[in-house]
């Protein structure tokens, strides 16, 4: 490796067993050298694709494949092995999953074909060197060049496969016996603590949990400097952007969490996906939901007062739901051709949904019973592979119950119920249908666990047809799915609605917060009218909850950017937010738990960007920005941009170039964002793509401005000049397509023909139905601002 020049001169050497005819390898992207086998020069040859590497001289006896090849890593990407630019500085890094080991090394691109890898890196003296497994030696070779050389790893997936090369400074903890090292690029290993400790501490307790131990010596997080996801698995060395590897107390709340569980996931991957791996991609949901879901069950543990599963709710549950209301969903358990269509199954179905499948299937079966069936699943498959079933099967055994049955109509199927809800002489009616926000009918029938509480008894039952009753006078209260946690809405008739908002102080808050989603569900729907949903907002600014003001500001965030002329939502403001303001304030109050500080920042950030004279008072913060409350960075900055305009711009470009720490640059960008004047979004929308910032930050621009009602125009244009470069960026990622399915279905609004017309042309096969997605959800979103305008306009 000639990391000056950023190239590779690779060697490898397969043990091939059982080769099939004709024996071809998955490279693209690398120049091959020369080929042998067993000793002896082979032919070898690309197909027309340049994507498989065929050599036809490879006997079905175990042979030595030896491959030398080339490959000049490209100034352009962030993934596959890439360079993580900071200052003129970088570092040579890798990110692999699904499909790009291929591009690293040929290779059987496949999970199920797991080997052990013995990695030799030579390279420049002086620089440093992490991979999977700990270096066991390093020789100067003369020239200035060293070769390190890494214990072989266990047997896992090519996609698991890292190596980085570059300056580092190394932080480390010691767990277990197992040492957990963050490293950073110099000068910023004093902010790796809180991301060290908390990974040091749930590697450890999943240890207890799963009953099974970490298979390596060590675990590196890697903090990169330019990463264009969040953080990745890796076995032995987690990758990460740097805003969930460098976060320190002053850090907010909201950047803090998701930085803290962003680890707790990946360390759960190192059994759940590394030690046991899918068989194939169609179960991916396997390896995401589950580390989704125990990162919040882990982090809970760890850090009671973070109230996760409230977080859960906001951040997996509900986006989960909207997202599989849509026609263009799929089942959390799909299937997938190829690993092209796996990248657009990386979504919130396979995280969330199925977290909340796998959450209703631990309430299910017991606590208990969930451990020791996952357990036993990693015991059993453990340096291999397992599918859905396995799983199910396990926990099956180990609770007595028909876990498989259950999960599978859970699982295979596309979407969920609503469950509509009335009351007649003291008995609860319940039906179910398919619940879609199109308001299209679909056929299905779920197996709902349901919990209610009517008139202070909590009652359970079984709905597995298409409608049942329970017996439970109900008159003077009802609610039903109880701490939400089972995977549906509910649909309550107008008498079961003037029922809720009679008692709604007395409503427990992830109750309060599932009733607010379920309402926003069903606004979009056309189900409830946005009176309907305007009364119950204008509850929660009178009943000061921290969770359901989250969820209800971002609903918010969302009616204002698709319809902020919409007086029905205008005139509730002034009934929720100050209220709101009042009973969480401005400052940290002694005592509080830590998620208010959340609460603060979304409450803060919104009312700057909608309220002329609070933007005046946020702005009045921006000149203490750096000892500012890290909770009200964001709604300082969105009010100085707001209130100067123009005369703003330049400082804050200059922040955004300059500010080391990505958090406090996404803080900055809020701003750049918020801007009235069009015209200045649109240079934010170009600084994001201009190389003059971090590549890390390309998303900040698209996904804030998104929020912005000013911006909608210039941002739907500049996304039409620059979608070719945007897609050519992170071509082959499924990140390009989340940026966009975020910010076309907010921007477009006014423009759905147009839209429609320059999509048609865009269907490419990494997008899946990525493309339909934005187009269902953006006619949803017109569809909802005709309605919101007419309503009272
Ligand atoms: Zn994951």
């Amino acid at each position: 490796m000639d990391f000056a020049k950023a190239h590779v001169n690779g060697r490898i050497g397969i043990t091939v067993k059982g080769a099939t005819k004709p024996f071809a390898l998955d490279a693209s992207q690398l120049t091959v050298n020369s080929v042998s086998v067993n000793g002896r020069p082979a032919k070898f040859a690309f197909d027309e694709k340049g994507a498989k590497l065929k050599i036809p001289g490879v006997p079905a006896r175990e042979s030595l494949v030896e491959i030398e090849y080339s490959k000049q890593v490209s100034d352009d990407v962030i993934f596959g092995l890439y360079k993580s630019k900071y200052g003129k500085e970088y570092i040579l890094a890798t990110d692999l999953e699904p499909a790009e080991a291929r591009t690293v090394f040929p290779c059987v691109d496949e999970p199920a074909f797991k080997a052990v890898f013995k990695l030799q890196i030579t390279t420049e003296d002086g620089l440093g060197v992490i991979a999977n497994t700990p270096m066991v030696s390093k020789e100067s070779t003369g020239g200035g060049r060293m070769t390190c050389t890494f214990q072989d790893t266990p047997r896992m997936s090519t996609y698991l496969l890292f190596f980085v090369i570059g300056k580092f400074e190394e932080t480390k903890i010691t767990t277990d016996g197992i040492d957990v090292i963050e490293a950073t690029r110099p000068g910023r290993a004093q902010d790796s603590r809180i991301a060290l400790e908390i990974t040091a501490e749930s590697l450890s307790e999943y240890q207890r949990y799963f009953g099974v131990p970490y298979p390596l010596k060590k675990l590196h997080i890697v903090a990169l400097p330019e990463y264009h996801t969040g953080a990745m698995e890796n076995w032995g060395a987690i990758s990460s952007r740097e805003s969930y590897a460098l976060i320190t107390e002053d850090t907010s709340f909201t950047q803090k969490n998701r930085g803290a569980m962003s680890m707790v996931h990946e360390v759960a991957h190192q059994w759940f996906g590394d030690l046991v791996t899918m068989k194939w991609w169609d179960d991916l949901w396997l390896n995401e939901s589950f580390a989704t879901f125990m990162s919040y069950k882990m982090t809970d543990r760890l850090r009671p007062d973070w109230e996760m599963w409230g977080i859960f709710l906001r951040d997996e549950g509900f986006h989960a739901l909207n997202l599989d209301a849509l026609s263009t969903t799929h089942p959390v358990q799909g299937h997938v051709r190829d690993v092209f269509e796996s990248m657009h199954t990386f979504d919130a179905i396979s995280y969330g949904k199925g977290a909340c499948v796998l959450r209703m299937l631990e309430a299910y079966v017991g606590e208990e019973a969930f451990r020791k069936g996952v357990s036993n699943y990693l015991k059993e498959f453990r340096f291999s592979n397992a599918s859905g079933k396995d799983l199910w099967d396990a926990l099956g055994k180990a609770s007595g119950l028909p876990v498989t049955m259950v999960a599978k109509e859970w699982l295979t199927r596309p979407g969920y119920p609503v469950v509509r809800v009335t009351t007649k002489a003291g008995k609860t009616l319940l039906s179910q249908s398919r619940f879609t926000l199109s308001g299209k009918k679909a056929p299905g029938v779920w197996p709902i666990p349901i919990s209610l509480r009517a008139n202070g008894i909590e009652k359970s039952a079984f709905l597995d047809r298409r409608a049942g009753r329970v017996n439970a006078r109900a008159d003077r209260e009802l609610v039903v799915n109880l701490d939400r946690t089972g995977f549906y809405a509910t649909l309550y008739d107008g008498a079961g609605y003037e029922r809720l908002a009679r008692n709604f102080s007395q409503i427990g808050p992830h109750d309060r917060a599932g009733i607010m989603y379920d309402l926003y569900l069903f606004l979009q729907a056309d189900l409830v009218g946005p009176e309907l949903y305007a009364r119950f907002v204008a509850l929660c600014g009178a009943n000061p909850d921290a969770i359901t003001a989250q969820i209800v500001t971002e609903q918010l965030m969302q009616l204002t950017a698709i319809a902020d002329e919409s007086l029905v939502i205008k005139e509730v403001e002034p009934e929720y937010y100050p209220p709101l303001l009042d009973a969480f304030g401005e400052e940290p109050r002694p005592g509080e738990p830590p998620y208010v500080g959340a609460t603060r920042e979304y409450l803060t950030s919104q009312y700057a960007s909608v309220n002329e004279s609070y933007g005046r008072k946020m702005a009045s913060l921006f000149e203490n920005f750096a000892d500012l409350d890290s909770n009200l960075k964001p709604a300082a900055a969105i009010g100085y941009a707001m209130t100067n305009g123009a005369r703003a711009e330049k400082r804050l470009q200059d922040m955004a170039r300059t500010f080391q720490g990505e958090v406090d640059r996404a803080n900055v960008y809020e701003g750049l964002c918020a801007f009235k004047e069009p015209e200045l979004v649109e240079h934010t929308l170009d600084l994001g793509m201009s190389g003059r910032v971090s590549r890390s930050d390309s998303g900040y621009p698209l996904f804030l401005s998104a929020y912005n009602p000013y911006a909608r125009d210039v941002l739907w244009g500049w996304i039409t000049r620059r979608y070719d470069d945007m897609r050519e960026m992170y071509a082959g990622s499924q990140q390009f397509y989340l940026y966009m399915a975020r910010a076309i279905p907010m921007c477009g609004v006014e423009h759905e023909a147009e839209v429609r017309r320059f999509l048609s042309g865009k269907r490419l096969k990494e997008g899946g139905s990525s493309v339909t997605r934005i187009l269902e959800q953006l006619h949803i979103n017109s569809r909802l601002r005709k309605r919101l305008l007419k309503t009272r306009n």
